[in-house]
């Protein structure tokens, strides 16, 4: 379909973003002989995926980090490397015959003033109008960048981490990464495997599970564990942390006060761990605490100590951004107060037509939970349309 013909459709579904959520709705609504239409910011299908670090992997198990209708490639390993999801997102638009509008970056979403009451969706060049919009732009949309005291006096090498591919710039030289969540915990490791010296600054305790449990994949077992009581997996979860990852206090990551289940029930994710905590545990990756002040050369923690670096890297996480291209009026009504959508859609009619996939955070994996969300989206899209 080209541009000019989708500006014709009136009545039809957009999708923004083509990205595995947009890509996942588009093969549900292919299945179910909805016709859409999909815009990506990007020239390329599976942006995101494109621009993770290089030795990045799936946490997820490959059973539950397929898109709807198509399972990974039974040659792929358990844990899917960036490069092969990347070739499985390709072979998905392929199979469904998913051809996004490329370098259609979405600035505005609104609705036509009745009698028509459509939606409006301008991009930088073009006007579309629809009656669904599906809102797939990543709940990683925008680097977060902490106010941090002193950041714009540091003389060396700063990223966030969606600038970091490897390590080979910080050979033999000290790099503080900050925040330990998944991608904090990864880049250190790969810090040390690039013979940099990495140091990790943590504020709060971090839970943390280790990736596979004897010898199973951890996401298994949570899927499992989610079924039952919440105070018994939580005991689980608990009593296995225990077991395999021990008191971290000692190495400076502090005690959690809660299970690793029960924090992500509140939407916190636990690390996911494959291999940091052994060096740390080994002396090779350093924790300090909160920043307190970061100067041209080093940097004070709110522990006392002063520590010299040549790199910082901000693994500080991402915010959805939707208010990018949402106005105001709607903003108010549809995001939390860490600016995620509450719902996949909502009832008020001035919002009727309007869905949000990828913006939930769960236990089993964003990927995991994409399946279910699209189902339940495009299943809610049929009944209005029949
Ligand atoms: C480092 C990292 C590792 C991860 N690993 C896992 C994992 O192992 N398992 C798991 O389940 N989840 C993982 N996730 C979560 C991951 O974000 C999702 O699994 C998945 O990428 C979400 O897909 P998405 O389509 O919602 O978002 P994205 O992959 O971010 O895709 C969004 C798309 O929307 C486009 N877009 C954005 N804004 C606009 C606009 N204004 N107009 C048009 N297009 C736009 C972007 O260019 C992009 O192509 C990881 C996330 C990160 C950051």
């Amino acid at each position: 379909m080209t541009v000019d013909d989708a500006k014709q459709m009136a009545n039809s579904t957009l999708i923004i973003g083509a990205g595995p959520a947009g890509l996942a709705i588009a093969g549900r609504l292919a299945q179910k002989g909805i016709s859409c239409t999909l815009l990506e910011a990007s020239d390329h299908i599976g942006f995101s995926w494109r621009n993770h670090y290089d030795r990045l992997h799936l946490h997820t198990v490959k059973e539950y980090s397929a898109l709807p209708h198509m399972p990974l490639p039974a040659r792929y390993p358990t844990y899917v490397s960036r490069l092969e999801f990347i070739e499985y997102l390709e072979q998905y638009a392929e199979r469904f015959s998913i051809q996004p509008l490329f370098n259609q970056k979405v600035v505005s979403i609104q609705r036509n003033p009745t009698p028509d009451g459509l939606w409006r969706v301008q991009t930088e060049t073009d006007t579309f109008t629809a009656d669904e919009v599906i809102v797939a732009t990543g709940y990683n949309r925008s680097p977060n960048i902490p106010d941090l005291p002193g950041l714009r006096n540091f003389r060396g090498i700063l990223w966030h981490s969606h600038e970091y591919r490897n390590g080979a710039a910080f050979r033999n030289e000290h790099v503080l990464v900050v925040g330990m969540g998944n991608t904090g915990a990864e880049l250190a490791l790969d810090l040390l495997e690039h013979e940099a010296f990495p140091v990790i600054s943590v504020r709060s305790p971090i839970n943390i599970i280790r990736r596979d449990i004897f010898g199973r994949p951890a996401q298994k077992t949570a899927v499992l564990l989610s079924k039952l009581p919440n105070w018994l997996c939580d005991r689980i979860a608990g009593f296995t942390q225990k077991l395999t990852v021990g008191d971290m206090s000692a190495y400076g990551l502090g005690k959690p006060a809660h299970a690793p289940t029960y924090d992500n029930r509140r939407g916190k994710t636990p690390v996911i761990d494959i291999g940091t905590i052994d060096q740390i545990k080994a002396g090779k990756i350093t924790v300090v605490s909160g920043i307190e002040r970061i100067h041209a050369k080093t940097v004070t923690f709110t522990d006392g100590r002063e520590l010299p670096f040549d790199g910082i890297i901000l693994a500080t996480g991402y915010r959805p951004g939707l208010s990018a291209f949402l106005d105001q009026s709607i903003t108010t009504k549809i995001l939390n107060e860490r600016g995620y959508p509450k719902n996949l859609w909502f009832d008020e009619p001035d919002l009727k037509g309007l869905y949000f996939l990828g913006f939930t955070t769960p236990r089993a994996g964003v990927l995991f939970h994409l399946n279910i969300d699209s189902e339940r989206i495009t299943e809610h899209i049929a009944q209005n349309n029949s």
